[in-house]
């Protein structure tokens, strides 16, 4: 397992780096203040997973990310302070998987890390699962690829994890609870605000109107469900 930190506070990466000697032994931590570095770092190490401070001295966190999601679907925890909701939504939005308040305990970071890492374990497929049709988005499992319109959509492991519940389920509702216990687990606990932010993510990719949706569709103070491929 190996985790790369990208952050200029040394404090910071002294907390990381005593949280896995401690708690998860044999784990490979690897540091880097700068975000060019870091997005380096993650094509030449591939770590498991990389947590990613939002503040470095030579560029934003959120063009690091951007940069790493052109080429890597990596899981991605961001560091935020306390309370910057708009840098959580925005974090969200560019890619990131989860993020991450400091100051943290080393029982929160283990448990952020360990349902990123699983998520990122993509869902076994079925031979010969069809590739899905839902207007001009197509859902290709075998290929583990959506492409609308003819043009690749990049998922992060969450969102395809996401995706991949409800395609399953498709035409049924998955209540909030069941769509965070499966695609975040069971030690995950938080409010369904959590899971809307992903699913404006989701259709903002998919191109589905969230005023008018026509491939997730919300079910109201319940949850969402996939529209069948022939509704
Ligand atoms: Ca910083």
């Amino acid at each position: 397992m190996k985790v790369l930190i990208v952050e200029d506070s040394p404090e910071v990466v002294e907390v990381v780096r005593l949280c896995f000697d401690l708690r998860w032994p044999g784990t490979e931590v690897v540091n880097t203040p700068s975000g060019k570095k870091g997005v380096e770092l993650v094509e030449k190490e591939s770590p498991n997973v990389v947590i990613l401070d939002l503040g470095l001295p030579d560029m934003s966190g959120f063009d690091v990310l951007k940069e790493i999601r052109l080429f890597s679907d990596v899981p991605v925890l961001i560091l935020t302070v306390r309370d910057d909701e708009v840098a959580k939504v925005k974090g969200l939005e560019l890619g990131a998987d989860d993020y991450i308040v400091k100051p943290f305990s080393h029982l929160e970071l283990l448990a952020r890390v360990r349902v990123v890492l699983r998520r990122s374990q993509m869902p076994q497929l079925k031979r010969g699962e069809r590739p899905i049709q839902l207007g001009d988005v197509i859902i290709d499992f075998a290929g583990r690829e959506v492409t609308k319109a003819g043009e690749a959509v990049p998922l992060t492991p969450t969102e395809w994890k996401m995706l991949t519940e409800l395609v399953r389920n498709s035409g049924k509702v998955l209540t909030y609870e069941t769509l965070l216990r499966r695609v975040w687990g069971d030690e995950y606990v938080d409010s369904t605000e959590h899971i809307k932010k992903y699913v404006y993510r989701l259709r903002q990719k998919l191109g589905d109107d969230p005023a008018d949706p026509r491939i997730i569709i919300s079910a109201r103070g319940m949850g969402y469900k996939l529209v069948r491929p022939n509704e």
